[in-house]
């Protein structure tokens, strides 16, 4: 069965993107098959992966609104064998509108994925992660990737107002479990940019763990430099630097 997580936070710049590539990358690299289904209309995931999601490409707007299949768009990533990606490109910044009045809306990414992995099953072919980079907002393009999703991976940026707006997230997951989608649950929290010379970023961890507990995976993701340049050479930490901290913390 594959593992469809979705990696949330209505908060922007707290490491969705990153946290969704490197993992995906660190996965693939171990053997695994991965995909990666980039929901933010921005396409930073996109570009971190080096796939092509210049305004014409097939995307994952058009598997939205039932122009295409799924499988349509997807594109192998040529540093990491195993990876692979569906795109967006900006004109997913008007799926929200133009789905609103749309019929079963909020699944619309879940059927799409769920009837590739069955033809995918049917070929005797399979993928065992799919990972899903959610926009900052918690608008129907994120309620599709919790619909679409069994488990959320939340980051957490090490920083003051970490835990600000946290509650709102976790209503709408809960929100999603009740009505859309039962099999969700928020199965880890990862803390990001840790800075270990400020006492700020010690003090969030410590809250983080102390709220969420076991729930919070034992490793921090450091800040560090070569994890933010990597993706202007359209790769992830992984590929970019492998023996960074970065690195080291996504695998
Ligand atoms: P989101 O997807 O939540 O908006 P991003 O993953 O795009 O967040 O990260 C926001 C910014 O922080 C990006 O410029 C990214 O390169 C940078 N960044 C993320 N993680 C790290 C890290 N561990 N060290 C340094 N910079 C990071
Ligand atoms: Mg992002």
């Amino acid at each position: 069965m594959t593992r469809i997580i979705a990696v949330a936070n209505q908060k922007g710049g707290v490491g969705k993107t990153t946290t969704t590539v490197n993992i995906a990358a660190a996965l693939a690299l171990s053997g695994e098959s991965v995909l990666v289904v980039d929901l933010d209309p921005q396409g930073n995931a996109s570009t971190a992966l080096g796939i092509e999601h210049s305004e014409g490409t097939l995307n994952v707007h058009d598997v939205l609104t039932g122009e295409q299949p799924f499988e349509s768009i997807i594109q192998e990533c040529s540093d990491i064998s195993g990876l692979s990606g569906a795109p967006a490109t900006i004109d997913l910044a008007g799926a929200e509108i133009e789905l609103v009045a749309g019929d079963g809306r909020e699944y619309r990414l879940r059927r799409a994925i769920d009837g590739y992995l069955a033809t995918l099953g049917a070929r005797g072919a399979t993928c065992h992660y799919g990972l899903i980079d959610c926009p900052p907002s918690l608008g129907l393009l994120t309620l599709n990737g919790l619909v679409a999703a069994r488990e959320v991976l939340l980051p957490i940026q090490c920083e003051y107002y970490a835990l600000e707006g946290l509650s709102q997230l976790l209503r709408t997951v809960n929100m999603v479990s009740s009505h859309l989608n039962p099999d969700l649950l928020v199965s880890a929290i990862v803390l990001t940019m840790y800075d270990g010379r400020t006492r700020l970023a010690s003090q969030v961890v410590h809250e983080v763990r102390t709220h969420f507990g076991e729930r919070v995976l034992d490793t921090v993701v450091p800040r560090s430099v070569r994890v933010s340049e990597a993706p202007s050479y359209g790769q992830t930490v992984l590929t970019y630097d492998a023996n960074s901290p970065g690195s080291l913390a996504y695998r």
